[in-house]
């Protein structure tokens, strides 16, 4: 029986330091639950940064992969597919888009996104090809690519790595008469998560984001959704921009669209902006697989069938009160939509996040000093009872 020593001394030895995971080795998991190898029982209360919504291990999803494991798992975009558009179908009527674009993670998915904006501004607004702007906010996350990095604030994230891509121009999240002033004739699209995920859980001003996408309008830029974290239910709406009352351009899609199960992503818009992609213009070899098609047809059916954001809802209101009711003076605040919340302190929250594992609930930091509770969504009132009673122990009563 190999032990969490031995495995974590191996990644250790070969692996590139990349990340510094908190010491627990997932052995098995199943719904919000996760064993290591010394049998020890944890609850998942990050879930794969939300890719984890349906829960470790959706019987559904695992039954669709498996179904679709015995016939075919892969064709690439040269030859057709039966599921690909039954996919494309579902998510066009999830996100009122008719047309899809599908990749494999959120980064290409948001890279997919960037290069639909500047093309359309060539095409379709008259901006000369190498004018392109593109207007993002600080303290973004979008992942981890070149030129994604390129519109990061976060010198972590970028150091080292230039010549970044030029075209990116970055305001204050939240700051409208900054988005105002950064629009050009020139400018292509304003990308933004309605709530900053790894930013730590940040909520825009009420009207930052409908504001936004009316100055978008007037000035015919695109406004797209970076909704890879925030989509699908996870915040109480099917989407974010719903909380906000927005209609974005472009929806960009992952994370929990894959069902926990495998990587699956997609951009969302209608015709006259992703009209503008031909064949031989952009691609990837898995993105669209059928494998991931029936992985992500299952899982948009399961959020819809059950419902989903309703569910976010009400456990997470529940769920952030309880939360709320801790008193520690060290806490600063406790925000969130659904079951996207974050509980910012006054100081590092590193060795809280060790402690809160030594009692059996996974958290992650994110931005060093807010704890990020996001748990699967099909956990129920009686799981969010056992995890306070541990949290309560930890960060006081
Ligand atoms: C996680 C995330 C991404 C990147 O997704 P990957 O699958 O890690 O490439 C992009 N945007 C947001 C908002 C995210 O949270």
């Amino acid at each position: 029986m190999i032990t969490t020593k031995q495995v974590i001394e191996k990644a250790e030895t070969f692996g590139a330091n990349n990340y510094c995971p908190t010491k627990v080795v997932f052995s098995k998991a199943e719904g919000v639950w996760v064993t290591d190898p010394e049998d020890n029982i944890y609850m998942d209360m990050l879930s794969a940064y939300s890719a984890i919504s349906h829960g470790h291990r959706h019987p559904k999803i695992i039954k669709a992969a498996k179904d679709q494991m015995d016939k075919v798992t892969l064709t690439s975009r040269a030859f057709h597919n039966e599921l690909l558009g039954e996919f494309y179908e579902k998510l066009s009527s999830l996100t009122g888009k008719n047309m899809i674009l599908p990749m494999n993670t959120g980064s290409e998915a948001v890279e997919t996104a960037l290069k639909a904006a500047r093309r359309w501004a060539v095409d379709v607004k008259g901006v000369e090809d190498g004018k392109q702007e593109i207007i993002a906010c600080k303290g973004n996350f979008h992942g981890r690519t070149l030129s994604i990095i390129s519109m990061s604030s976060e010198p972590a994230y970028s150091r080292g790595y230039g010549p970044l891509t030029p075209g990116f121009k970055l305001i204050d999240y939240g700051n409208i008469e900054q988005l105002k002033k950064s629009i050009t004739k020139n400018t292509a699209a304003f990308i933004m998560e309605p709530i900053q995920g790894e930013g730590g859980i940040i909520i825009p001003p009420e009207n930052f984001m409908s504001e936004a996408k009316k100055i978008c309008d007037e000035n015919n830029v695109l406004l797209i959704a970076d909704e890879v974290q925030t989509g699908l239910a996870r915040t109480g709406k099917m989407f974010a921009s719903e909380l906000f009352g927005v209609e974005p351009d472009m929806y960009i899609l992952g994370k929990a669209l894959g069902g926990g199960v495998f990587p699956v992503s997609a951009v969302a818009a209608d015709k006259s902006i992703l009209g503008v992609f031909n064949p031989g213009s952009h691609g990837s070899t898995f993105g669209g697989n059928p494998l991931g098609c029936a992985i992500a047809i299952e899982a948009m059916n399961i959020i819809v069938e059950d419902n989903y954001a309703d569910m976010a809802k009400e456990k997470g209101e529940y769920f952030m009160n309880r939360l709320r009711e801790i008193n520690n003076p060290k806490i600063v605040e406790v925000r969130g939509y659904g079951l996207l919340i974050g509980m910012e302190f006054n100081h590092n929250v590193e060795k809280l996040c060790d402690e809160l594992k030594d009692v059996g609930v996974l958290a992650y930091e994110t931005h060093e000093t807010v704890i990020r509770f996001a748990p699967p969504i099909i956990i129920t009132k009686d799981e969010i009872d056992w995890a306070m009673e541990r949290i309560e122990k930890v960060l006081g009563k």
